[in-house]
């Protein structure tokens, strides 16, 4: 077997009642769909037959140094609270060690685990393909994300509501699958010993300069402010923002039903089991903080004064609205070619973007039509935006350069919903041409490209994706 994979395992080190030992179940006929030879390479794995690649990254075979497992972990799901949930489909190969940090390699949809409850431990080939480009297409806009390694077909059916549906399984890199929940599972058993040792060992590997649980929380809210203003930016909405799916890293993981936004309105949502809009696009600050907040009381029982950290907690999550909403400022501020915003610009955006969600304006080519002088033909009526015009005109007069501030703010390209339905239907058929076309023309989102002027058009009303699902 000529794949090799310099293993430094440190999670299978911990205790374990952090994990499960366990052997991915073997697959009929692997094929491989996918191989990312550019992050491959940074995990020093170097090329190898397609046939060895198909093997390894099924499960099939396990390269030598591997010790596959699932992860523990607990969350609150929409706000009830599971004490038990737990890699269910996923199988963590091992850690890479790279530039001094390990990052996870994972595979998901790779069979059963003792976390699978009811669950096949199985995925379909739509949401593999799927997470593979949203995944990269986050990574190349800039924002902290797991990434995509690998994607096979397993040659095996997956049975969900509508049928057969071909398996598939994904390769993910992340700097850790450590979550909210991971801190809750141990919380929940009221397993102290387990906690600190958790604590010590996310510390090590995530924030070595906390010296302190506060100082860990802050560095955690500073990171998810973040992401989650990142996300705003591109008009992302992760869908299931519970607190298994929030990671400690401050990247991005467990892309389920997330979308993003063609027409922009502040209460979209697009998932098929978000019935209250819990994860609805403009909630998402919200939600950050309460899972935060989470995050802190699994904290408290590190404190040798437990009423004070309460206090102490209590003040440092209330301060995060006002950190993301800064967040916010800056990078909705570059959009509109402010480089450096301040609460005064405040007003400025936010009248623009009620001006866009009355005229039913397209997110992402409002924002990148500024740059053209094409912006009010986005507008249902534009009168809407001559209105707001002169305003902006006079205050990027005392910009120096904000043609090129706005440029890197506003991706030309982004994976629209309708076009990843479209490409998954087309896989599904065996063609896999627009897959590959999204993934390479989505690398590079902040550049015109003049022959993939049909990635950047809205749905057509027929086109239209109503709903995503978590598709699992
Ligand atoms: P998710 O909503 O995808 O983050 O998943 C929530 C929980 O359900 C996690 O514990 C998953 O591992 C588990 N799960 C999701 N899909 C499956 C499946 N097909 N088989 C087994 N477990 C699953
Ligand atoms: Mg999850």
């Amino acid at each position: 077997m000529s794949v090799k994979i310099a293993f430094e395992n440190t999670y299978a080190r911990l205790p374990d009642r952090f994990h499960s030992r366990i052997t991915p179940k073997p697959v009929k006929s692997p094929e491989l769909i996918a191989f990312n030879e550019d992050l491959a390479a940074e995990l020093g794995i170097a090329p190898a037959p397609e046939t060895e690649l198909a093997q390894v990254f099924s499960g099939n075979v396990t390269p030598g140094g591997a010790e596959p497992l699932a992860q523990a972990y607990a969350g609150h799901q929409f706000g009830g609270f599971s004490p038990q949930l737990g890699d269910g489909r996923a199988n963590l190969l091992g850690e890479v060690s790279l530039n001094g940090k390990h990052r996870d390699i994972q595979l998901k949809g790779s069979g059963p685990t003792p976390y699978s409850r009811m669950g096949d431990g199985r995925a379909w080939l739509g949401p593999v393909l799927r997470e593979y480009v949203i995944s990269e297409a986050m990574y190349a806009l800039g924002i902290p994300t797991s990434r995509a390694l690998a994607a096979v077909t397993t040659g095996e059916p997956v049975y969900r509501e509508n049928g057969a549906l071909p398996g598939a399984i994904l390769t993910r890199v992340a700097d850790s699958h450590i979550r909210v929940g991971t801190f809750q599972f141990f919380l929940a058993r009221r397993d102290m010993e387990g906690l600190r040792t958790l604590y010590a060992y996310t510390v090590k590997r995530h924030y070595p300069s906390a010296e302190t649980p506060a100082e860990f929380l802050n560095a955690v809210v500073t990171r998810q402010a973040s992401l989650i203003a990142h996300w705003m930016s591109v008009g992302f909405i992760h869908g299931v923002m519970n607190t298994d799916n929030t990671t400690i890293s401050g990247e991005t993981i467990d892309y389920g039903p997330c979308a993003f936004l063609d027409v922009y309105h502040p209460d979209t949502v697009f998932s098929s089991i978000d019935a209250h809009g819990r994860y609805a696009y403009s909630n998402q600050p919200n939600v950050i903080v309460w899972n935060m907040a989470q995050l802190a009381t699994c904290l408290v029982p590190l404190m040798p004064d437990q009423d004070k950290a309460v206090e102490d907690f209590t003040k440092l999550i209330h301060t995060m609205p006002d950190l993301i909403q800064s967040e916010w400022l800056k990078l909705f501020g570059r959009k509109i070619g402010v480089a450096d915003a301040s609460e005064a610009d405040e007003p400025l955006i936010t009248n623009l973007l009620t001006a866009m969600a009355q005229n039913r304006a397209d997110f992402t080519n409002a924002f990148r039509a500024l740059l053209t002088n094409k912006c009010r033909d986005q507008f249902l009526n534009p009168k809407a935006f001559d209105e707001w015009e002169p305003g902006w005109r006079e205050r990027l007069s005392s910009e120096s350069d904000p043609e090129a501030v706005m440029i890197n703010a506003n991706p030309a390209f982004i994976p629209r919903n309708h076009r990843i339905e479209q490409m998954i239907q087309a896989a599904v058929a065996g063609d896999f041409d627009p897959f590959n076309r999204l993934l390479s023309v989505l690398a590079d989102p902040f550049t015109d490209q003049p022959d993939a002027n049909d990635l950047t058009a809205p749905p057509e009303p027929s086109e239209v994706v109503q709903q995503t699902f978590c598709g699992t």
